[in-house]
């Protein structure tokens, strides 16, 4: 089937693309890589009367890796996200992107448009969750950030307003005491998951870290020195007991 008749807008820059929402409102689509959208508009389950090309959008197809985040502009394709010299540093976006259908689909389609669309099946709105990404968007009132928390509600269905676009997605740069997890199961190679899962987990300060045959954790754990010896050793020995003393708990010490 043929989509029903529609006029033709390309973005000149994102303020450009700003301006033509605000003109057409609900009436208008923007167009990212087409891959999700000219299906539904050939099938008509979409038929707005206006679309708006961002694809070429040079001020949209940024990729900046800043010291605690990689931020992903609006026209920036996996296939540029996934061949980004930096993305090793980012490995769940990078083993999310590989999941995603095959290399023509992975060429076209966008990170920031699977996150505005918001299928249920998608990886990269898992990752933006498991990551906690920051949605930047943009109208003719201004920008925002919105949390990705509060941004997807639930399947296809986001909080953005018919006059906004998202601008680019930023994802923080997983801490070093961060690892995470991909997995999904799909009934054939390059399908969309039947099940998937994104996680990141956060290590908790070690307890107990030097439970070594011979030593006695409790040392380690709070920096005293049991009661023996005389001068530094007493000081520190009257330390210890005055805390113990005074029933001072010592279970939320940071290791040294
Ligand atoms: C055969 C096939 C297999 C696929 N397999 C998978 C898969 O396994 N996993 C997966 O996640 N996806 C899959 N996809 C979908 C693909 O990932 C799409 O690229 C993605 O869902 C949408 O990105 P897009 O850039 O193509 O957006 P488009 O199709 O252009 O747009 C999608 C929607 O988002 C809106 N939108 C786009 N950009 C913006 C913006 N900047 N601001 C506001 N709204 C915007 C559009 O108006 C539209 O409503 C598949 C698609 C096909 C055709």
């Amino acid at each position: 089937m043929k989509p029903a008749p529609f006029i033709y807008h390309r973005a000149e820059t994102a303020a450009h693309a700003a301006e033509v929402l605000a003109q057409f409102g609900d009436d208008v689509r923007i167009l990212a890589g087409g891959q999700s959208l000219l299906p539904m508009m050939n099938l008509r389950i979409a038929a707005p009367g206006h679309l708006l090309d961002i694809s070429k959008t040079a001020d949209l197809m940024t990729i900046e890796v800043g010291v605690d985040s990689l931020e992903v502009g609006a026209a920036a394709t996996y296939r540029r996200v996934a061949e980004h010299g930096a993305i090793e540093q980012f490995p769940i976006i990078a083993t999310a992107i590989s999941h995603v259908g095959h290399e023509p689909i992975r060429n076209r389609g966008t990170i920031v448009g699977s996150i505005a669309h918001n299928d249920p099946a998608g990886e990269l709105p898992a990752v933006a969750l498991a990551l906690g990404a920051e949605v930047q968007l943009r109208s003719l009132r201004g920008s925002r950030s919105v949390s990705i928390d509060d941004f997807l509600t639930e399947a296809y269905c986001t909080t953005i307003a018919d006059d906004e676009l998202i601008e680019a997605i930023r994802f923080p740069r997983p801490a070093a005491s961060t690892g995470h997890g991909f997995a999904e199961y799909a009934r054939r190679r390059g399908d969309y998951a039947s099940a998937g899962v994104a996680c990141q987990v956060r290590y908790g300060p070690r307890r107990f870290s030097c439970r070594m045959p011979g030593r006695d954790p409790r040392r380690r754990r709070c920096g005293a020195t049991p009661p023996g010896r005389g001068g530094a050793h007493r000081l520190r020995r009257d330390r210890w007991l005055g805390r113990r003393a005074r029933g001072a708990s010592h279970r939320g010490q940071r290791h040294r």
